[in-house]
């Protein structure tokens, strides 16, 4: 059998972090204002260490060159997927991500950015940005111009357990008291639309209005999220979605069960709970890949798990 491949995560700090990395995930956090933990990533930007087995202290973007039969020897220059736990203490600024066509002509052969998000937990009236009111292009840009933010922004409640396409256009914000795991293409390329007039250092952050106008969708639409469930005798999997860039579940174990890693590979992240993997312990905090070929796993343990392929 192929070796697990474990990974030790990444840690960011951000104006707007906050501990739960640490008193949640029980994760050694660098200081009091971490914002994200990047535990599965080949990106140049934080590219993860294989914690364990024959490939221990390379990095996953090493791994991905020299290995590529692990990922069932598909096609791409980076790794593909990234995927995030991010503590906001405070809002993050609005912003809004390129497809791949725009951000390849005007961000030097980058990728675009889809991404989704499960909230792993949030302050009871915690909220979330997600979509604009502008019926098109030229009330965005009229709105914009008059400061009109409040009208503009799409505000609204969210609760544990929700989750969140967010297509590239998409006004989106994450708020204050939310902690979530985030799946996403292997993309850094953000444009800021506003942030809430504050200031960093006594100056404003920079905004990217003209590309943000460029490349956010009017109307804007919701993305239906939700898919197959499966119940087995003690689990439960649940499809959120499944999008050209990635398909993610969720699932939730109370006992034993078999299950299959039949794709290129597989992304796999403890959210609560402990057990086993073939006999390894995992716990809350555990990330790791299933490679190609990997077939049946046995999952022992009362846990959930976030699981990702593309
Ligand atoms: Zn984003």
């Amino acid at each position: 059998m192929k070796d697990i491949v474990f990974l030790e995560p990444i840690f960011k700090s951000a104006i707007w972090g906050g501990e739960k990395l640490k008193s949640i995930f029980g994760y050694d956090i660098p200081n009091d204002h971490t914002g994200e933990c990047w535990a599965i990533s080949a990106h140049k930007n934080g590219d993860c260490l294989i914690a364990s087995g024959q490939y221990k202290g390379k990095t996953l973007s090493w791994l991905w060159d020299n290995h590529r039969e692990l990922f069932g020897n598909i096609q791409g220059d980076v790794f593909p997927l990234l995927i995030k736990i991010i503590d906001a203490k405070a809002d993050l600024s609005i912003q809004v991500h390129p497809d791949d066509e725009y951000a390849n002509d005007n961000e030097g052969g980058a990728l675009g950015k889809t991404e989704c998000w499960y909230i792993l937990d949030c302050d009871e009236d915690a909220k979330i940005v997600n979509g604009h009111n502008a019926k098109d292009k030229e009330e965005l840009k009229q709105m914009i111009k008059d400061n009109r933010w409040q009208d503009l922004i799409n505000v609204r409640p969210i609760k544990k357990g929700d989750f969140f396409q967010i297509d590239p256009g998409t006004v989106h914000a994450i708020k204050e008291g939310t902690l979530l795991l985030e799946t996403q293409q292997s993309s850094d390329i953000t444009y800021r639309l506003y942030d809430y007039d504050r200031l960093d250092n006594g100056k404003p952050r920079e905004l990217h209005i003209d590309k943000s106008i460029d490349v956010i969708t009017c109307p804007h639409v919701d993305v239906k999220t939700g898919g197959n469930i499966i119940k087995g005798d003690n689990y439960i999997i649940e499809e959120f979605i499944k999008s050209t860039y990635y398909t993610v579940k969720k699932i939730s174990l109370d006992g034993e069960g078999d299950f299959l890693q039949d794709k290129p590979f597989l992304n796999v992240s403890v959210i609560e709970g402990q057990g086993e993997i073939d006999g390894i312990s995992i716990k809350k905090g555990s990330h790791f890949i299933l490679p190609f070929d990997y077939g049946d796993y046995h999952l022992k343990g009362t846990m959930d798990l976030i699981v990702s392929h593309i």
